[in-house]
């Protein structure tokens, strides 16, 4: 049995998942398949990152070889912005479903609270380089999502990179069908959100934390910005437990009762990845873990600051 956080829909969500953000390059249908020989049975995925077909494959392959049934995965993917208008979700879910050749996810979540122009481009921004809204408003969005679940599209919607206020508005819209079983939201030691958690926690709200390693594969990393897998200091730890620092990156958020997806396109970091339920951090471990925290993002998406539903403007 894999440990799971059960959501409010009485789902059980398996708390270790594969991201496949940049898993491309031919290589996430051998990613997939790595991964749920080694045991692993949530996938965390995105029709931004433009290889759900990729991913479906290596999921298919596992179900017709018999290695899992259907239900004994839990499969995700995202609404990317550019589908916010109500028309338009049912369309991008039904793309996605067909890209994976599944019949149902088991979570979909709202990518970010910015909805961005409809068309062919995913990132469509003006001459300042600027996110272009298409005027939404992500509780009419979050509506037509709540539609996807009466029809059996998804068995759960949830959220991503939304704040406090924004997860409020939902909980309070008038007539809400739905509540969001889980924010996916960047956590790790430098970023270690405990405001955001805690309300989330205090509404029935789980977590996911992506980017547990710190994303160091992000396009837009900088040489002279901290390294999770490097600092001395989670290593000195990793050491006293005989594991790796990706290792400790990992079982932190099982301790915390966060869902976490890492990605890894690698077989033998896909299979470490999975190694974090045979041994348990100290209290004084997670404490030291959690004091590293100076809210350093590794997401801290620019692009979007001057969009009216921009979430990284509050204090979380
Ligand atoms: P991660 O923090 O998971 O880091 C991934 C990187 O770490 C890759 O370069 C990978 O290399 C490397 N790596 C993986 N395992 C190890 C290991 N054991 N030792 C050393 N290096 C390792 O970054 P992501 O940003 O990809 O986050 C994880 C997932 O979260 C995404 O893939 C995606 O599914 C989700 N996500 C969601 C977002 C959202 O907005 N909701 C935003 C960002 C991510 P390699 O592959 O070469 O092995």
């Amino acid at each position: 049995m894999i440990p799971s956080v059960t959501l409010s829909n009485g789902a059980k969500m398996p708390i270790v998942g594969l991201g496949t953000w940049r898993a491309g390059d031919g290589k996430v249908t051998e990613a997939v398949k790595v991964a749920i020989s080694a045991g692993y049975r949530h996938i965390d995925g995105a029709y931004v990152y433009e290889n759900e077909e990729e991913v479906g494959a290596g999921i298919c392959a596992m179900i017709n070889q018999g290695v899992v049934k259907r239900d004994d995965l839990f499969i995700v993917s995202k609404l990317w912005c550019t589908f916010h208008i109500p028309s338009l979700v049912r369309g991008a879910c039904e793309k996605t479903l067909s890209d994976l050749k599944l019949d149902y996810l088991d979570l979909y979540l709202m990518h970010f609270p910015m909805g961005a122009k409809p068309g062919d481009n995913v990132f469509p921004v003006d001459e300042n380089n600027a996110l272009i809204s298409d005027g939404s408003n992500f509780l009419d969005t979050w509506e037509a999502m709540e539609k996807l679940v009466d029809d059996g599209l998804v068995k759960a919607i949830g959220i991503s990179n939304f704040n406090k206020d924004q997860i409020e508005a939902i909980l309070n819209k008038p007539g809400l069908k739905h509540k969001p079983v889980t924010n996916q939201i960047e956590c790790h030691p430098y970023l270690t959100q405990e405001k955001l958690i805690n309300y989330c926690y205090s509404k029935g709200i789980s977590v996911t934390a992506y980017s547990p390693l710190g994303s160091p594969d992000r396009p837009w990393a900088s040489t002279d910005e901290p390294s999770l897998l490097e600092d001395p200091k989670i290593k000195a730890i990793a050491t006293k437990y005989n594991k790796t620092s990706a290792q400790v990156l990992i079982r932190f958020h099982i301790q915390r009762n966060v869902i976490v997806v890492a990605k890894s396109a690698t077989p033998h970091r896909i299979k470490e990845n999975f190694q974090v339920f045979d041994f348990e951090l100290s209290e004084a471990d997670m404490k030291t873990l959690l004091s590293f925290n100076n809210n350093w993002r590794g997401f801290d998406i620019k692009w979007a600051s001057t969009h009216k539903d921009f979430p990284l403007n509050t204090e979380y």
